[in-house]
C-alpha cells in the first residue's frame, strides 16, 4: 500500500466529523441492566408462539410496505392521534429527529434545546453540520423562560427541541412554558414523548391547535426496544416535507409485522408499563431514604440521583463490580456533576441496585 489512509482521512473527513466520537454504548457483560430504559420483562410464552406464528406470514423476498400503512394505522389508534394529523415512521425515533434536522438544516440555521437533555439533538445536528444551541436549564431543572425567550430571539432556531418528560432528568417541564415556547418560536417546536407511557400528560392532543407543533413518539421505552420504531406526528404540510429525507423502506417487514402484532396485544404491554410506574415510586421512596443523595422527581421509566460531592464514578463502578450498571451522567459535568441515572427494572432487580448502593454509600 503507497496510500497513506490517515492522510487520506484528514483531507477527507470534515473536521467537525472527525471531531466527533461514535455513540458509545457500554458491554453489559452479564450485568443487571438498568441503564438504557428498557422495559425489563419478556412477553408470556403463548404470545411468544403466536408472534413466531405471525413472522411465519412474512415473505423476506419482498421489499416491506413503504409506507407501513397497516402499521400506521394500528398506532394511530395506539397513541390516540388526531385525525386531521399525519404520521410519518422511523427506524428509532432518532432517525425521525435526523430527518427533521436534514429537511432543515441550511447554512446559518440554529437547532435549540434547554440543556441537560436528551444527548441526540445535539449529537445528529454536529453531525448534519447545523449549529446547535443549548440553554441551561433553571437549578430544579425547569425551564429557565427568561433565557429560552431570549435564545429563541437571538437564533431564530429552526427547531427547538423539548424532551417531555426529559431525559436524563426525569421530569416534566410546565405545559404553560412549552406553550410559550411554542408561541415564541418562528420555527418548528419537536415535543419529544419518548416516556409518554410512564408520564402524566402528553401534547398529542394540542397538535390541531399549532401549527408548528410535532410530537415524537417510540415504542422503544415501552417495552419494543429491539424493534427500532419511532413516530413523528404532526401537520400534514410539514411532514410531507420532512418525509422527502426519509430512505426508502426505512421499517422494515419484521419491524412492521411485529409492532403491529405488539399492538394487538397492548394490554401486555400496558400491564408492563403499569407496574414499572408503581415500582418507580417503590424504588423513589428507597433511594430517598438515603440521607447523602438527592433524588428528582420522575415521570419515566428512571430515576435521576446526585451523590455526595465526587463520589459518582466510585459508586458507579462499585455497582458494575456488583453486577449492576446503570448509567454515569458525572462526565457529562455542568448540571449533571455528581449525577448518577438508573432505570426501573423488575422489583427483585431494583431491590439489589438498592441493596448493593447501600453497600456503597
Ligand atoms: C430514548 C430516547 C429517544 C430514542 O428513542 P428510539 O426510538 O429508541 O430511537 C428519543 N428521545 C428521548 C428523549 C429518549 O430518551
Amino acid at each position: 500500500m503507497t496510500r497513506d489512509i490517515k492522510q487520506d482521512i484528514e483531507h477527507w473527513v470534515p473536521a467537525a466529523i472527525r471531531a466527533l466520537s461514535a455513540y458509545h454504548v457500554p458491554d453489559p457483560g452479564n450485568c443487571i441492566k438498568l441503564d438504557a430504559m428498557e422495559n425489563p420483562y419478556q412477553w408470556p410464552p403463548e404470545l411468544v408462539t403466536a408472534w413466531l406464528e405471525r413472522l411465519r406470514t412474512v415473505s423476506l423476498n419482498r421489499y416491506p410496505d413503504p409506507s407501513a400503512r397497516s402499521l400506521q394505522q394500528a398506532l394511530r389508534t395506539a397513541m390516540r392521534i388526531p385525525d386531521a394529523i399525519d404520521v410519518l415512521l422511523g427506524n428509532g425515533s432518532d432517525e425521525l429527529i435526523q430527518m427533521i434536522i436534514q429537511t432543515l438544516a441550511a447554512p446559518g440555521r440554529v437547532i435549540l434545546a434547554p440543556e441537560p437533555t436528551f444527548v441526540m439533538y445535539r449529537l445528529i445536528a454536529q453531525v448534519v453540520g447545523v449549529k446547535f444551541a443549548g440553554v441551561p436549564l433553571t437549578d430544579n431543572f425547569q425551564l429557565d423562560m427568561d433565557a429560552m425567550l431570549e435564545a429563541i430571539d437571538l437564533h431564530q432556531p429552526a427547531v427547538v427541541f423539548l424532551a417531555y418528560p426529559n431525559n436524563p432528568t426525569g421530569n416534566l417541564f410546565e405545559a404553560k412554558a412549552i406553550r410559550r415556547i411554542i408561541e415564541a418560536s418562528p420555527g418548528l417546536v419537536v415535543v419529544d414523548e419518548a416516556y409518554a407511557a410512564f408520564a402524566s400528560d402528553s401534547f398529542m392532543g394540542l397538535l390541531g391547535e399549532y401549527s408548528n407543533l410535532l410530537v415524537l413518539r417510540t415504542v422503544s421505552k415501552m417495552g419494543l426496544a429491539g424493534l427500532r420504531l419511532g413516530l413523528l406526528a404532526g401537520p400534514p404540510a410539514w411532514l410531507g416535507e420532512i418525509d422527502k429525507t426519509r430512505l426508502p423502506y426505512n421499517i422494515n417487514v419484521l419491524t412492521q409485522v411485529s409492532a403491529e402484532f405488539a399492538l394487538e396485544h397492548r394490554d401486555v404491554l400496558d400491564t408492563q408499563t403499569a407496574q414499572i410506574r408503581a415500582d418507580r415510586e417503590v424504588l423513589l421512596k428507597a433511594l430517598q431514604a438515603f440521607p447523602g443523595l438527592r433524588v428528582y422527581p420522575s415521570e419515566a421509566n428512571f430515576i435521576l440521583f446526585r451523590t455526595p460531592a465526587g463520589r459518582a464514578d466510585k459508586i458507579f463502578a462499585g455497582l458494575r463490580e456488583r453486577g449492576i450498571l446503570i448509567k454515569n451522567l458525572h462526565g457529562a459535568g455542568g448540571a449533571l456533576t455528581d449525577c448518577l441515572r438508573v432505570t426501573v427494572g423488575t422489583p427483585a432487580e431494583n431491590s439489589a441496585f438498592v441493596d448493593a448502593l447501600r453497600a456503597l454509600l
